[in-house]
């Protein structure tokens, strides 16, 4: 007997196509689709037309939807006043519009601990080591930004990827501004997890990902300043980022705006499918979410913590808050092959590896900083979100016990 409306109607963010027979613990990759998405796609589908090309009523409603869609990602990230939002392919296209977006001459200044997505666009990097702590971060950010002069970007995660660990971004973010330096917040794993505001955060800029945050692929969004992304050349030169174009090469006048960084025909279906998710999570009870996501992560580390042979991994100890993120070493054991093992024997889907962050896992999994891409073990990772349940939880650590009592690798 339903006790609640909801319980007959469901909910947008309950997850579509849950598998009684398989567990989904991969939602670090990519979330589930939750039915907000589900539905956006599904009414616009037989409606749609062109982006921003057309006098039909399909385009001038897909345009308003478009536009409409970008109003709702605005809010979802705190953007500001004349900030811009830009609907990019995902979290990696969104770094890499930026870090081509910069001044010339700026440096960039990150730590290691990063997602390659966020280590690798960026000019002139001055890579730091992964902080062991908090404050070593901090202290690590001033003597790296004491010597710097010109333009400079200090990029961080809001969430590793990796540990879960939710990084001192603010912390971080005024240290950087008392130098005059600009923030970037990796947010793919933060937002799916916690409210995300810009000035919250102390960021400049944030990036995240449609497909981490339970919306369909192929979607991601870059928000934050405008100044840079106003003065910078086009992301890509073509049509929609041009406003004018003369006979002769170089005569043309490029678009302002979120347009001047979308050139080509914009993924509708995809924005849109985004900006129902950040609706859906703005009208639920993100303390309830939270609460419910730590009390699952609780359970999964204490039943993991009596597994032998597997050690959870974190860079700024086991106590540091973190999102539903839990990366394990299992010496002795090759993590690839305990994953497929847990996918075929068990129904259950996990990751294997060093998710896109060798230096990070390198240290981690103390393989030391040789600075080379040495053949490292790598880990074996539990991530999960909306639609997790304790059952779940329990099902991994009884069947990651059985597997490694009797993984013969
Ligand atoms: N940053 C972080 C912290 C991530 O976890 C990921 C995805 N694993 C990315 C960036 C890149 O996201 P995408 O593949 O969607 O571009």
């Amino acid at each position: 007997m339903p006790s609640s409306p909801l319980d007959v109607i469901g909910s947008p963010l309950d997850v579509i196509g849950a598998d009684d027979d398989f567990v989904h613990l991969d939602y670090a990759a990519s979330a589930p689709c939750v039915r907000a998405a589900a539905d956006a796609v599904h009414h616009l589908l037989p409606r749609y037309g062109s982006v921003h090309r057309g006098t039909g009523v399909r385009s001038q409603a897909s345009t308003l939807a478009y536009e409409l869609a970008r109003d709702v990602v605005a809010e979802f990230v705190g953007a500001r006043p004349g900030d811009t939002v830009v609907f990019t392919r995902n979290t990696t296209d969104a770094l890499n519009l930026l870090a081509r977006a910069l001044p010339a001459g700026t440096t960039t200044v990150q730590f290691d601990g990063e997602h390659h997505a966020n280590l690798l666009p960026w000019p002139n990097p001055l890579r730091l080591p992964a902080p062991a702590s908090p404050d070593e971060a901090v202290g690590s950010l001033k003597g790296a930004l004491d010597g710097l002069s010109g333009p400079v970007v200090f990029t961080v995660t809001g969430a590793s990827n990796v540990t879960g660990e939710v990084w001192p971004v603010r912390e971080l973010a005024d240290v950087a501004h008392s130098y005059g330096a600009r923030v970037v917040v990796d947010a793919a794993q933060l937002a799916p997890h916690v409210p995300i505001d810009l000035d919250d955060l102390g960021a400049d800029y944030l990036a995240l990902s449609g497909h981490k945050l339970y919306a369909p692929f192929g979607a991601g969004v870059l928000a934050g300043r405008s100044d840079w992304l106003d003065a910078a050349e086009p992301y890509l030169a073509g049509g929609g980022a041009s406003a004018a174009v003369g006979d002769r090469p170089g005569e043309l006048t490029w678009a302002t705006g979120a347009a001047r960084h979308e050139g080509g025909t914009p993924n509708l279906l995809g924005a849109v499918a985004l900006a129902a998710v950040c609706d859906a999570f703005t009208a639920a009870d993100r303390a309830v979410l939270h609460r419910q996501e730590q009390e699952l992560l609780a359970r999964l580390r204490a039943g993991l913590a009596g597994v032998p042979g597997a050690t959870e991994v974190s860079l700024f100890g086991p106590d540091h808050p973190r999102v539903g993120i839990v990366s394990l070493a299992l010496p002795g054991h090759d993590p690839a092959e305990v994953a497929q093992r847990l996918g075929r024997e068990h129904g259950i889907g996990v990751r294997a590896g060093q998710f896109c962050a060798h230096p990070l896992v390198r240290r981690l999994t103390g393989a030391g900083r040789t600075g080379a891409c040495g053949d490292v073990p790598g880990l074996l990772r539990i991530s999960f979100g909306v639609g997790s349940t304790g059952r779940d939880a329990d099902r991994v650590v009884a069947a990651l016990a059985t597997v490694l009592g009797t993984d013969r690798t």
